[in-house]
């Protein structure tokens, strides 16, 4: 398995961070973990083509998780992309991404590649290819907004996630509301990727001891607090520092060295 962070901002626009996105890829399939405001213009950053993941997974219904999906698909299109295109998305919100994508003016008729959106419930093992899986849970970081939807319009979907290939086990926390969303799976992960913006810091160092990941991947950085992040790094052990790798723009890690390149 690869990763490599296309984005690592917080939901902060920043300058020197795109929004939180990353492309997972096994030897069979690369998957687009969220795809928020500028998420095509990180991709052309980092030189990656447009044709070259097969599918997309939205996380949450953020601006900084989804809300370059109507650009990105534009370039795809104007890439003249023709490999089948599939979005996963949680059903509850499966009516609302497809008028989304419908609003935008973007139909079915006119793209020059098929485009699928295939809807996934929490807890269920579903099966990206024929080497690469996920797991999502439901964690509460949008609980917060129940009170505004009276008329009950929202599913309050926000998910933590296990990946998985023939080689490693990768847990993300998605954002999450409370430092209880990290426990959520109750299994070891070989890489266990958190966000940084919504958990107190010297709280994810408990993350080494319950899933014993030999890297624990900081990502959702916010310009705000990255240096009190870098700060906290330096001052941990040399064990542990070199556990935590602290993600930029364009970082790769790989099942080779299970380190940054
Ligand atoms: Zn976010």
């Amino acid at each position: 398995m690869k990763i490599k962070f296309l984005g690592t901002g917080s939901g902060k626009t920043s300058l020197n961070r795109y929004h939180s996105s990353f492309l997972i890829s096994s030897s069979t399939n690369s998957l687009l973990v969220d795809c928020g405001d500028g998420i095509s213009k990180a991709i052309l950053k980092q030189n990656i083509d447009f044709n070259s993941f097969n599918s997309i997974l939205i996380s949450h219904f953020h601006a900084d998780h989804f809300a370059g999906l109507p650009s990105l698909l534009t370039q795809m299109k104007l890439a003249g992309r023709k490999n089948e295109l599939t979005i996963f998305v949680h059903s509850s919100e499966k009516p609302f991404l497809e008028d989304f994508i419908f609003h935008s003016y973007l139909f079915k008729e006119r793209m020059t590649f098929e485009l699928k959106i295939i809807s996934f419930d929490e807890d269920n093992e579903i099966k990206v290819s024929e080497n690469l899986y996920f797991i999502s849970k439901l964690n509460s970081h949008l609980e917060k907004y129940r009170k505004y939807d009276e008329q009950n319009r929202l599913g309050f979907v926000s998910l933590s996630f296990l990946f998985k290939d023939d080689k490693n086990t990768v847990l993300y926390s998605g954002d999450v509301g409370t430092e209880k969303d990290l426990y959520l799976f109750d299994q070891k992960a070989d890489w266990f990727i958190t966000e940084t913006t919504h958990i107190k810091h010297e709280n994810l160092l408990n993350i080494l001891n319950k899933f014993e990941p030999s890297k624990l991947i900081l990502t959702h950085i916010g310009d705000d607090f990255e240096k009190a992040l870098k700060n906290f790094h330096q001052s941990l052990p040399d064990e542990l520092k070199s556990r935590i790798i602290l993600t930029f723009d364009g970082l790769e890690i790989n099942h080779y060295s299970s380190s940054c390149l």
